[in-house]
């Protein structure tokens, strides 16, 4: 008989009660170390005061509001995003694939209004992950996520990660419209793009009009050391997609643009019900107060060394279970030689929760705020992990 919960999802045995900071409690009774953090969902870790403050504050007030009025809440926290980014406008979503979706459409219009309807085409990339929407899925273009959910929206071209004569080939092409990328690709393995490869990538836009759509959905919110990733690059997209970490929990999306990108979308041509509610507004402003200040990020990047360090030294001692540290900031992959399910597996045993990605890699997410102390404890449960799944006798 089919489970009551559609069975999409291959869950770990593990029932969590409440959580605390980087913690998570089950059940019974037992301690796990979060270093997934709901997928980067957690920037702050569970239960955070100032979160559950700006919570229960706005649920005293009011939950939910049409778009049909203004919303306080929401125009403060795109007031903030306008002020700390190349942004110029926002519109709020409930997730990352929404954010993907008005993305695509955003472009589509962007071209269509400039009198070159024709320039439909989005080119992304192998193992990039936008989302499970129709649109999300054509644009990732994987047959693990597309196989049997024919047809697929047109419009897409995926491009081999890295490959740069392809990429300055294809976006020449007349139909191109834009290009979307994930600056570090999360589920496809913690693949960063070289700082150098984002700033040819946006020389080329800027050469070709291309679009530049940024997916920050998971890379985004601090959590590379900077408020958003292309930062380190030194530049900016046209439009960008957030998620994830911006509502700390709460599920909130976002569509950043400049206004020569939104210029296609006028009155009346999206919406969404939900989108930009008050109660995720005002968890989107009280994450933006803590997590877009310099002090934050600074601590951001002293932690992600100290990480990174350890996990070098761990990589060192286990030469038959790891290849290697990728990633940036406190978006860190361990390349396995082992089977990346097996280690996380071995982790649960261990107390520490990790996240399996693509491409043999182990993904470490941790709250951007984790206590130095909880990095030297993760360190330790690691260690134990890796031993338990090493090969050597
Ligand atoms: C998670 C993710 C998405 C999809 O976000 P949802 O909130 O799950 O819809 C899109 N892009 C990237 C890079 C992601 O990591």
């Amino acid at each position: 008989m089919i489970p009551a919960v559609l069975p999409t999802y291959n869950r770990a045995p593990l029932t969590f009660e409440r959580g605390e900071g980087s913690w998570l409690v089950a059940e019974d009774g037992r301690r796990y170390l979060d270093l997934g953090a709901g997928i980067a969902v957690n920037a702050l870790g569970h239960a955070n005061p100032a979160l559950t403050k700006a919570l229960t504050d706005q649920a005293h007030k009011v939950w939910h509001l049409s778009n049909l009025y203004r919303i306080p809440e929401q125009e403060r926290l795109a007031e903030m995003l306008v002020d700390k980014t190349f942004a110029d406008t926002v519109f709020f979503t409930n997730s990352g694939t929404e954010a993907a979706e008005l993305a695509v459409k955003m472009a589509r219009k962007y071209w269509y209004e400039a009198g070159q309807p024709d320039r439909t085409r989005i080119l992304t990339f192998e193992g990039a992950f936008h989302g499970r929407s129709s649109a999300a899925i054509a644009a990732a273009g994987s047959e693990k996520m597309t196989k049997g959910f024919g047809p697929l929206l047109p419009g897409f071209t995926q491009l081999k990660w890295g490959d740069h004569e392809a990429l300055e080939k294809a976006i020449r092409e007349a139909d191109v419209g834009a290009v979307m990328v994930e600056p570090i690709q999360g589920e496809g393995g913690i693949r960063p793009m070289p700082d150098v490869c984002l700033k040819g990538l946006r020389d080329l836009c800027d050469e070709t009009g291309v679009l530049l759509i940024l997916d920050e959905v998971q890379c985004g919110m601090g959590r590379t050391g900077k408020l958003f990733a292309h930062e380190w690059a030194g530049v900016t997209p046209d439009i960008m997609m957030v998620a994830k970490g911006i509502g700390g929990g709460f599920p909130l999306g976002a569509v950043l643009a400049t206004e020569a990108a939104a210029a296609g979308m006028t009155l009346g041509t999206h919406g969404s019900t939900y989108g930009g509610n008050p109660l995720a507004c005002a968890v989107g402003a009280a994450v933006m107060e803590v997590v877009a200040d310099e002090g934050f990020l600074a601590e951001v990047r002293r932690k992600a060394g100290l990480f990174r360090q350890g996990l070098e030294g761990l990589v060192a001692a286990h030469p038959d279970v790891f290849e290697g540290v990728r990633g940036l900031g406190l978006i860190l992959g361990l390349r396995c030689k082992v089977a990346p399910a097996d280690l996380v597996k071995a982790g649960y045993a261990q107390g520490i929760l990790t996240v399996p990605a693509a491409d043999n890699v182990v993904r470490l997410l941790p709250p951007l705020n984790i206590a130095d102390e909880d990095i030297a404890e993760a360190l330790r449960r690691l260690d134990a992990a890796a031993t338990a799944v090493s090969p050597a006798p």
